[in-house]
């Protein structure tokens, strides 16, 4: 299968050409753990377990690793506000962090890397820096020097001499440009900052912590080597975070590209703002899948193109959880459906377009969409027939295994365990009973009809009357 992308480094769509046969190495940044996965986080590791799920169905060795910041700011700050220790406050959130991926059923990761177990590569990565003439030391630290590397700015579009702001850049009057950006934070300069509740480790440089962007090199580098095949996360780590990773990389290995493609996905905001502390729109994860299944939600994203922005209000994965339960519905009734033994739908063709159509669509920069209209269109067209006749042994098959060949890859179709109507729904397939035992025809098909306004309809069987969802 061929794969195309638009790379972010590029600015264009390209073939993905693994650099070894068969290979690929992913790196996908983690998260700094030090607070709950809210839905925006939920929909980048939904993407790309999506996208490494393809890549491993299409017979590709991948290695997906992903860091874990467990050394950062934000997480020594929180701590402190928790009466924690960073290191404790760390593992907490990132016991959290794997819980919530499970719950998405995110299984792909095949690395996890803290960047507190990778220290000996960071110092490593900084020393080699150094000796190149990249970095000079400070009293606060050790900085990169952008001005020596050309190319700062080439996978954001930004240029040295703009003006730009951002988080986790250190203001410093020692700094040569106030773009440098920090390798190593030495612990002894932060007067202002509780020792105790600061972690350090010994350095050629005395007691201190690494930078950012630092620890992702320092892990890709010694997973996967000076290049490999393809970077992502979301699209505001393009800037600073991106852009330094490939400036400290090069800068050592003077090979380029560091990455061969880099993919960035869109951004999720809540009834059209940013998710915030102080607007205190955030949906943590967790809470969302209280109320709706994981499959819900992985469709609800990729519903979506994973570059375009996901506006989320609760209409949005409300309507998923229905597509969701109907594509289950549809699942069972094909598994459950007579088997014919004459083969006169013709479907063996429709099924290979299908097939073909939905991967085409899903190589195309992974747009799925446009895979998945095919998906729903198919299901539109296949669903008459289990109501007329039925499928032949051999359509039944290949039919379950175009389902669950892309459930393995999306999970998005619900498990059921069995078929539960909403009360409003029972109370109505009750009400039609009545009706009916009492010979009130035109009530009852009144009731009937309404059912099905409402997406419903009732079976009359052996057993009794049965409620079906229509699809
Ligand atoms: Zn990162």
């Amino acid at each position: 299968m061929k794969f195309v992308f638009y790379n972010t480094l590029t600015r264009k769509k390209e073939e993905l050409k693994p650099l070894k046969k068969d290979k690929l190495d992913v790196f996908v940044c983690g998260p700094t753990v030090y607070d709950l996965s809210h839905i925006g986080h939920g929909r980048i590791y939904v993407v790309f377990d999506s996208i490494v799920k393809t890549f491993k169905k299409n017979g590709l060795r991948v290695r997906y690793l992903q860091n874990i910041t467990d050394v950062d700011d934000k997480i020594i700050d929180r701590a402190r506000l928790t009466n924690k220790t960073p290191k404790a406050l760390a593992r907490e959130f990132e016991k959290e962090y794997l819980k919530d991926m499970k719950a998405l059923k995110i299984d792909s990761v095949d690395i996890y890397a803290r960047a507190s177990d990778h220290i000996a590569e960071i110092i490593s990565q900084i020393e080699r820096l150094l000796e190149k003439g990249f970095a000079y030391i400070a009293s606060s630290g050790i900085y990169f020097e952008v001005n020596k590397f050309d190319d700062y700015g080439k996978l954001s579009g930004q240029k040295l001499e703009d003006k730009f702001h951002t988080e986790r850049v250190e203001h410093d009057p020692e700094k040569k440009n106030q773009k440098d950006f920090a390798l190593w934070k030495r612990s002894s300069f932060d007067k202002a900052q509780d020792k105790k509740s600061e972690p350090s480790w010994p350095s050629p440089w005395g007691m201190g912590r690494p930078g950012w962007h630092i620890e992702d090199t320092a892990i890709a580098e010694k997973y996967f080597g000076q290049q490999y095949d393809m970077h992502g996360g979301a699209l505001d780590l393009i800037f600073p975070h991106h852009e330094c990773e490939i400036a400290q990389i090069e800068a050592i290995s003077n090979k380029k590209p560091y990455v061969n493609m880099w993919l960035h996905g869109g951004f999720l905001t809540v009834r059209g703002e940013k998710m915030s502390k102080s607007i205190g729109n955030i949906i943590v994860l967790r809470d969302l899948l209280k109320n709706y299944s994981a499959e819900s939600f992985r469709l609800m994203i990729l519903q979506a193109h994973y570059r375009s922005p996901i506006d989320y209000d609760e209409d949005l994965i409300k309507q998923a959880e229905a597509t969701s339960e109907r594509l289950a519905e549809f699942y069972e009734r094909v598994k459950q459906n007579k088997r014919n033994s004459s083969e006169n739908n013709h479907l063996a063709e429709k099924i290979k377009n299908t097939r073909e159509n939905f991967w085409r669509a899903v190589g195309n920069d992974f747009d799925t969409p446009v895979a998945f209209a095919i998906l729903f269109s198919f299901v539109k067209d296949i669903n008459p027939l289990l109501d007329n006749s039925s499928l032949s042994e051999r359509e039944t098959k290949s039919v379950i295994n175009l389902l669950e060949e892309i459930n393995e890859v999306f999970g998005i179709i619900k498990k059921r365990t069995k078929q539960t109507a909403p009360r409003e729904i029972k109370d109505l397939a009750k009400e039609r009973e009545l009706f009916r035992k009492e010979k009130r025809w035109a009530e009852a098909d009144q009731t009937r009809k309404q059912l099905s306004e409402l997406g419903w309809v009732v079976e009359d069987t052996p057993q009794g009357p049965k409620l079906k969802r229509i699809i």
